[in-house]
């Protein structure tokens, strides 16, 4: 299907693609989303719906599922299309402007924002052959409703934040918690581990290191336990357990954008103050970006987000100012200037 010329195509729906999508609207330029995602929401859908984010603007703390039906409002005000379920993996230049295409449709812009994250992701496998069977049975690498949880025997492979942050949501819903992790160094926020030592000193759940998975145990086709082994020593024990949430970080692909001729720095665009990428038209915001002293956060993906559009509009409309004014003096929001 060929979809009508717009001014800019934001690929990608995460936090940094909503907020580039308003930001287009309230520069008054056309604009569209696409996303390879059934929703919106990006990483906060897609992988912890469920947790509560305490780092961003205006909010002492937000359930991400809230905080992306609060994006997508004001994303959606100026009645700016999202098309879901379609990855971008084409990009041809005609007559000075973009195709972006899909395996369905072609979607003709003046300029780019891409606002891919972390691209196309899925969470990373148990390398134990003998998990893979358990998957979507027992095993499961992504939580949706942690009251699914609740009640259960529940054991936790990963040292990263994910894992602790499930530890510490999962411990009161759990009859019983572990968390095993094949080092003792743990890759998440020190506040969390610490509390996660605490639940274990205390005897509120179980915590090994320098463990590894070994076997799984069944009865009657259930999950009934795991065998793991002491990663030194080789001594193995069982654990029983009724559901098991590998949280061993994400696989990313940047698919069709890494052979677009931009720079790319360990699969992350590189990009200067002005949020553009080298290549005229191109400009790039969010966790899929890279420059010194980038933070991958909501709040940082944001102010990209307003420079990328801003620059954006000026490179197609050089009449137009880079600089927005304010949101609180503008007409379109019903107010008036200072
Ligand atoms: C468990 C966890 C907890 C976190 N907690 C916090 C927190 O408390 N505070 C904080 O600031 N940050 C947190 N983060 C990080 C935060 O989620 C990211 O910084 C944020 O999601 C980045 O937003 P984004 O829009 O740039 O990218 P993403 O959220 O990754 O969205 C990118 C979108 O682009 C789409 N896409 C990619 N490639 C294509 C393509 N070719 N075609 C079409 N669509 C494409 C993807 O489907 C995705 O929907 C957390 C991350 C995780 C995993």
């Amino acid at each position: 299907m060929q979809h009508p010329l717009v001014d800019i195509t934001i690929i990608g729906g995460g936090p940094t693609g909503l907020f580039a999508l308003f930001y287009a609207g309230m520069r008054g330029v056309q604009a569209r989303i696409v996303d390879a995602l059934p929703q919106l929401g990006g990483q906060l859908t897609a992988l912890y719906p469920e947790k509560y984010i305490f780092d961003v603007g205006g909010f002492p703390k937000v359930l991400a599922k809230d905080f992306v039906r609060a994006l997508t409002e004001q994303a959606l005000q100026f009645k700016a299309p999202a098309f879901l379920n379609e990855t971008i993996i084409g990009l041809e230049r005609e007559d000075g402007q973009f195709i972006l295409r899909t395996e369905q449709s072609q979607f003709p812009s003046r300029a780019i924002v891409i606002a891919a994250g972390i691209g196309a992701f899925t969470p990373r496998r148990l390398p134990q052959a003998v998990a893979h069977p358990w998957y979507g049975r027992g095993i499961f690498d992504a939580v949706g409703d942690p009251e699914m949880f609740r009640g259960k025997r529940i054991l936790i492979i990963g040292g990263g934040d994910t894992a602790f942050d499930w530890a510490h949501q999962l411990l009161d819903r759990a009859a019983t918690l572990t968390l095993v992790h094949r080092s003792d160094r743990f890759r998440a926020h020190a506040a969390t581990v610490a509390e996660v030592q605490r639940a274990a000193a205390d005897g509120r759940m179980g915590l090994h290191v320098f463990h590894e998975l070994h076997d799984v145990l069944s009865v009657d086709g259930l999950l009934t336990g795991v065998v793991l082994r002491d990663t030194k020593t080789k001594v193995t024990f069982a654990v029983p357990c009724d559901v098991v949430l590998p949280m061993l970080g994400y696989v990313s692909d940047l698919g069709a954008l890494a052979h677009w001729g931009l720079t790319l720095e360990k699969e992350e665009i590189v990009v200067n103050s002005c949020m553009e990428t080298g290549q005229p038209g191109i400009y790039a915001a969010g966790d899929v970006t890279t420059y010194p002293g980038k933070l991958k956060l909501i709040a940082s993906g944001f102010g990209e987000a307003a420079t990328a559009v801003n620059q954006a509009v000026h490179w197609i409309y050089p009449e137009k100012k880079v600089a927005p004014g304010h949101s609180s003096n503008m007409a379109l929001f019903g107010q008036s200037p200072d």
